[in-house]
């Protein structure tokens, strides 16, 4: 058959908002070749220890043949405990990204609008459109700090989305001014903080403070298991009562919920990486300044930065040449740009010293 004519027939099966859309597109994740990945915001550090024996025991256990627990109890007792919550605030997910989908399904129905900041994570815009609603994207002011319209009040505004650290920029809205804006907004605001680890500040506090805010949490980048596919969001107990409808039953299995719950009670590996982690930040960050580049001061894993005269594109293309992966990122209507997660010294070493000879 004519994969082209396949194409468009399926497209003419599906909703008119899925044959319209181009879908999300994530990081290069290259499977084969050794490559220096600095391109997704991966953490360079394998994960506490204790999580492959948490999951060899659960695999030891015969647990398997069995269902996980839908609600992850063990981990959301551990979890409320270290976050000064109860329980029922916490709802976990197949990583965040399951969260997201789960809150624009239970917030946004077809026709209606969800809000972001631009530029931004992208898939909050691919979740509108599968939903057939819309997305308004506020613009970041030049200096990455976020202005009044992005709590305008609209009358089909149901959600509001901040990713706090921010990517691509790694910039921080201070809590201060997120309180603000969510006490405007005539919607829940979700704060996902992905890099909330890698931070100063975060918005946690502001969850008990004022009843729309869900705040959204990654195991993918601070804890080092993206390849595992866990994340959870803390929000008032009757919002996360809806939020349960709206999920898979089983959306995390025995290994993951396991292995996260080993991984959250291990918060001196935590410290101890986020501590090794922040030291190569600044290194970076100062030795891309050096080289002529316009760094971000970042407050997550990854810096963004620019150059004044030299095509970004083309410093991406180079480095790919000598098996370096970094992100180049392009918004239209606000530049392009690039993108470099913080990997160990050594890979950060690599990365410099190809940058130099380009
Ligand atoms: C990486 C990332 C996520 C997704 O995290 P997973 O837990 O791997 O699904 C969510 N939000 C932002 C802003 C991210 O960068």
């Amino acid at each position: 058959m004519n994969p082209a004519t396949s194409v468009s027939a399926a497209s003419r099966l599906v909703r008119p908002a899925i044959a319209a859309i181009q879908g999300y597109v994530p990081g290069e994740q290259p499977q084969v070749g050794k490559w220096i990945k600095l391109n997704t915001n991966e953490n360079p550090y394998p994960p506490s220890p204790a999580v492959a024996r948490a999951i060899a025991a659960t695999v030891a256990g015969r647990t398997l043949a069995k269902y996980p627990d839908p609600h992850a109890t063990v981990f959301r007792v551990r979890a409320a405990e270290l976050l000064g919550v109860e329980p029922d605030w916490i709802l976990c997910g197949n990583g965040s990204d399951d969260l997201l989908t789960i809150l624009v399904r239970t917030f946004v129905g077809e026709g209606q609008c969800l809000r972001t900041a631009y530029p931004s994570y992208i898939l909050y815009k691919t979740l509108a459109e599968i939903q057939g609603a819309g997305c308004e994207e506020v613009m970041f002011r030049s200096d990455w700090s976020l202005g009044d319209d992005f709590a305008a009040v609209r009358p089909d505004l149901r959600l509001a989305f901040l990713a706090n650290p921010n990517s691509p920029s790694g910039t921080l809205v201070p809590p201060e001014q997120v309180r603000a804006i969510a006490d405007q907004l005539p919607c829940p605001l979700v704060v996902d903080e992905a890099y909330g680890d890698f931070a100063d500040a975060d918005c946690l506090d502001l969850v008990r403070q004022c009843e729309r805010v869900i705040v959204t949490r990654s195991f993918s980048k601070s804890y080092a298991l993206a390849g595992l596919r866990f994340g959870f969001a803390v929000a008032r107990p009757e919002i996360i009562a809806e939020l349960r409808k709206v999920k898979d039953s089983y959306n995390c299995d025995a290994l993951s919920i396991a292995a996260a719950t080993a991984a959250i009670d291990d918060q001196a590996w935590l410290a101890d990486c986020i501590d090794k982690i922040v030291a190569t930040r600044r290194r970076l960050t100062e030795s891309l300044r050096d080289l002529g580049f316009l760094p971000v001061e970042s407050q997550a894993n990854f810096v963004w930065c620019t150059h004044p005269e030299r095509p970004h594109r083309a410093i991406y293309e180079g480095l790919k040449a000598r098996q370096i992966l970094i992100r180049f990122m392009q918004y239209p209507g606000w530049g392009d740009g690039l993108r470099i997660t913080v990997g160990t010294d050594d890979e950060i070493d690599a990365f410099l010293a190809c940058l130099k000879t380009l």
